[in-house]
Parts: structure tokens; sequence; C-alpha cells
């Protein structure tokens, strides 16, 4: 038995018969670049999420960085984050000259703890990015009360939660604004490249829309700073607008994996997590174990890949590093160590969830 993390080979026998007609549409329409396409996506989107507006872009990144720019993030500003979301925020940052003010997360759900959030609020800072990191929802009442006595805006990742709902409220519909991923392995995956942000506000969805498109108003003439070419193409909108009917059955058949996993797995040396309702889009499903290395190493003879999701704390990559000395996060630290993600998409089978727990639950770490 051969059994990937993800197999997206599996995931386009599964939608052939969808995003074909899709794809020769686009081809026959001679147009490839913000259409009809893009238009309809992005009204779908929106609606699906449950905010005002969608605006297509090229990439996770790039909606990040937009959205970022668009609630006037600057050079110099502060922005907390947190370290242990594979450092997609610290490179937008980076790229604007803003300054990340990393925020440790909570042991059980891996996402930015609120507590240490009040505290850097309490020093003063510019932005708050938080990740719904694995698929998880983070408690977004709690997190919007500790900044909107500051005014401090409020901007989502949600490139890992496509639909993920808590009280009737989608990921994404939250804050001011946030930014969703549309690569491939994503809950809602194109063919390439592609992302978007969905706001309520109607300020930033226009900025946005200026950002994306060399900040003309109107064509050709130049508005606004900080813009670029960042556009979602006509063949990834009309793949993804095929593919969103579809979106919450996938969720489901995740979620149905992550519950059936964390049932099975009993090994008293790992730590796996709580079964998951609909705030959760098992985008990863992740667990937590002493002597990783020695887990994987058992998996990967039995035919079963895992990752770790993410090895290193963004204030420890490299390219910061030299900087200056950065706080060392306790929580952050202690989970990079120990993370592992098993195998989690829709198309893995009930008997291939049941073959890795057997062999998880078989596995004995060399440290007693
Ligand atoms: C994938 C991802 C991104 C970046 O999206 P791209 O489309 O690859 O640029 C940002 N944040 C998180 C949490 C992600 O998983």
């Amino acid at each position: 038995m051969r059994i990937p993390v993800n197999d997206l080979k599996r995931h386009f026998e599964a939608t052939r018969g969808i995003i074909a007609p899709a794809i020769e549409r686009v081809l026959e329409s001679g147009w490839y670049v913000l259409g009809g396409e893009g238009q309809a996506f992005e009204a779908e989107f929106a609606s699906y999420c449950g905010a005002s507006a969608c605006v297509g872009l090229a990439s996770g990144t790039d909606a990040l960085e937009l959205a970022l720019r668009a609630v006037g993030i600057t050079a110099g500003s502060l922005v907390a984050t947190v370290a242990n979301a594979g450092f997609y925020t610290s490179t937008v940052l980076l790229a604007i000259g803003a300054v990340p003010v990393f925020v440790d997360v909570e042991r059980e759900t891996h996402l930015m703890d609120p507590n240490a959030l009040a505290e850097v609020v309490a020093q003063g800072i510019d932005a708050v990015v938080v990740t719904h990191l694995y698929g998880r929802l983070c408690n977004m009442e709690v997190l919007r009360s500790i900044v909107s006595p500051h005014n401090i805006p409020l901007i989502e990742d949600c490139a890992q939660a496509h639909g993920a709902i808590l009280a009737g409220k989608r990921a994404g519909t939250s804050g001011n604004v946030a930014a969703f991923s549309f690569y491939p392995t994503k809950n809602l995956g194109a063919i390439g490249d592609g992302g978007a942000i969905v706001t309520n506000e109607p300020s930033i969805a226009k900025k946005i829309r200026l950002l994306r498109q060399y900040g003309w108003n109107p064509k050709y003439h130049v508005t606004v700073r900080g813009a670029r070419n960042s556009r979602l193409d006509e063949l990834q909108a009309a793949v993804l607008l095929a593919k969103l009917p579809h979106l919450e059955r996938w969720n489901a058949r995740r979620r149905e994996i992550a519950t059936r996993y964390s049932k099975g797995l009993r090994n008293p040396k790992i730590h796996s997590p709580a079964i998951v309702g609909n705030e959760n889009v098992a985008h990863l499903y992740v667990i937590v174990c002493e002597d990783r290395d020695s887990l994987r190493t058992h998996l990967a003879a039995a035919g079963v890949t895992s990752e770790i999701h993410f090895p290193v704390p963004d204030y420890r990559q490299a390219v910061l590093a030299t900087d200056r000395s950065w706080p060392v996060l306790p929580v952050t630290e202690w989970l990079s160590e120990r993370v592992v993600t098993l195998p989690c998409f829709p198309e893995l089978t009930d008997h291939e969830v049941d073959f890795v727990i057997s062999r998880v639950n078989e596995w004995q770490p060399c440290i007693p």
C-alpha cells in the first residue's frame, strides 16, 4: 500500500467531468484575463462565504499583501501574527517593509492565543493577521473583542479554511478583510496558482481592485502606490466556479476522515485532535508526538507518507535570524518539534485511513 499525504491525480479523476468543459469554454471564448468567468466566480464565492465582495487575485500570498496594504499597512507598521503558519504572512510583511510582532499559540488548537494577542495590543500594533490553521476557525468573537476597542484592523488568513463555519459565520467574514489561496492542494484548489480576498467593506474591495491591476483608475491612469499585476485568470476562475458547488461535500468528507482518525488513534504516545465540527474543514490532520522522526520512519516503511506543517517557527528562519533577536515563543517552539501531518484528502478511502490508524497505533517510540 502507498498512501500519499495528498493526491491531485485522484482529485483530477474525480473532477474531470466538471472541469474539462469549463476549460474548453474559456479556450473557445478568446478572453483569458479579467472577464465573465472571473466576475461569475467572484460573485459566487462572495455569496458562498456570506461576504459582500470577493476580488480574484493571482495567489494567496498576494491576497494577504494587498489586504494589508488596503487597510493602510506600510513600511514600519507593526503587524501581529503567529509564527507557526508557514511564514506566508512574514513573507508579505518583509515585502511591505512592515515588522512582524510574533504572538504565541494555544497548545490544544495551534491557533493564536487571545491572551498573548491582548499583551501585544497593549504595547501598540497596527494590524493583526490571524490564521485559521489546518482548517480550524479561530474564535473570532474573542479576537475581535480584543482589537476593536483600539480600532486595529483584523485580517483573516483563510488559505486553509474555505467554508469553515461557526455560529452561522463562515471563514472570512469576521474581520475587516480575508485572504484565500486556491493553490491546487487547498480545500478549493485551482489547476495552478490563484487567490482572492473577501470583505464586507466596499472601500477595501475597491482599493484591492486598483492594487491588482497596476493602480489603474481608469485604464492607463495610475492613481495608487503599491500596485502590481495580480489577477486570477479566466481558466482558473472557470475551474474554481465549476468546483465550488462541490466544496461542501469535499469538506464533509475531510471531516469524516479526521473524525475516523480521532476515534481510531489510541497510541498513548500520540496526541490527536478532538473530533471536528463544522468550524473545522480538516485541511490538514495534524497529531502531536514525541520522537516524531521514529514515527515517520515507521510510517514510511509501511508506505505511508507524512509531513511536517511547519518545522521552523518564522522567527527562526534564516532570512529573519540576522535581523535582530526575536522573542522565543514557548508553545510555538514545543509544537514545531512535535507536529506530524497524516494523509487527509477527500479521495482517501476508509480502508486507507484504517491502514494508517493501525500503523500509528502499533508504533512504539525508541525513547520510552
Ligand atoms: C497556502 C497558504 C498561503 C499562501 O497561498 P499561496 O496561494 O500559495 O500564495 C498563505 N497562508 C497559508 C496559511 C497557507 O496555507
